[in-house]
């Protein structure tokens, strides 16, 4: 099932898109609610995709699926094309940083690039998305903790990112984590390990790679995470991102307003945004 958070006009709610149609699953609530009564709502939420009224997809505005996760953690240095750019070494322990909650965005929303922070660089990414909720999760039995995936941008400002040894501000700017367009449920992602993905900017192709080039996979992820916290329903998990981002072109090419950006995933979608000037 594709799960989406819309607005036709009456405020947020939760729908499942067929195609280029969605339907409303007529529960209330956000899509946290609706993930955390999962076993109780999946077969309604099946029976309204048969026979609820459809609303055309460019009728309504897709917003961020989750729309206020509890968590977003995104890994670092992840693929080794990136690590190579990067000029880093393969990290022995997995580098994690957040970024804010209200760093969130829509799909199709614009994407902020401030005057005074002007390095704003693209990185797209599969993202997990938590279901079943748990602490101490180990690699074999995390599958069954991801509800389902989306794509993503970890959007970044590379001074903020670098000018301190912690990268959470410079990930954090509002605007700064657009996802969607939309959840694919697990069970309709045959190999979350084997998805091509790309980024393109202004229709030329920066990233193009395959998540089955991972140095930490998603269940080793969901396994250290969990070994310090509690994963909830909802909690984002930002898997990576691989090579070609703007600042290891020569010469660095940061965004500018104006691009439009796209990130896409294999079954997953594609979300995109323009890049606005702010103050
Ligand atoms: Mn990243």
């Amino acid at each position: 099932m594709k799960l989406a958070t819309f607005d036709a006009g009456t405020g947020p709610a939760t729908g499942i898109v067929l195609g280029d149609e969605i339907v409303a699953t007529g529960l209330s609530g956000t899509m946290i609610d609706l993930i955390s009564r999962w076993t109780g709502v999946e077969a309604s939420l099946r029976a309204a995709a048969q026979s609820g009224p459809r609303i055309a997809l460019s009728q309504v505005k897709l917003l961020a699926p989750v729309p206020r996760p509890g968590k977003i953690f995104a890994i670092g240095l992840n693929y080794a094309d990136h690590i190579a750019e990067s000029h880093m070494d393969t990290p022995p322990h997995q580098v994690w940083f957040t970024k804010a909650q209200t760093s969130v965005n829509g799909p199709f929303d614009p994407v902020e690039v401030p005057a005074f922070a002007p390095f704003v660089d693209y990185e797209v990414e599969l993202v997990a998305v938590i279901g079943k909720a748990g602490r101490r999760i180990s690699a074999e039995t995390a599958a069954s903790h991801v509800f389902g995936y989306c794509v993503g941008n970890d959007v970044t400002e590379r001074m903020w990112q670098h000018r301190t040894p912690q990268w959470s501000l410079g990930k954090s700017f509002d605007t700064h984590a657009p996802i969607g367009p939309w959840i694919t449920t697990a069970d309709e992602v045959a190999d979350p390990h084997a998805l091509g993905l790309r980024c393109l900017v202004n229709g030329s192709l920066r990233q193009t790679s395959n998540t089955g080039h991972l140095v930490f996979n998603i269940w080793q992820q969901i396994e250290h995470l969990s070994q310090a916290m509690t994963l909830e329903p909802g909690d984002l998990i930002f898997t990576g991102t691989p090579g070609g981002i703007g600042a290891a072109m020569d010469p660095k090419q940061f965004l500018k307003p104006g691009d439009v950006v796209r990130c896409e995933i294999d079954g997953l979608g594609a979300i995109e945004a323009s890049m606005k000037s702010v103050g």
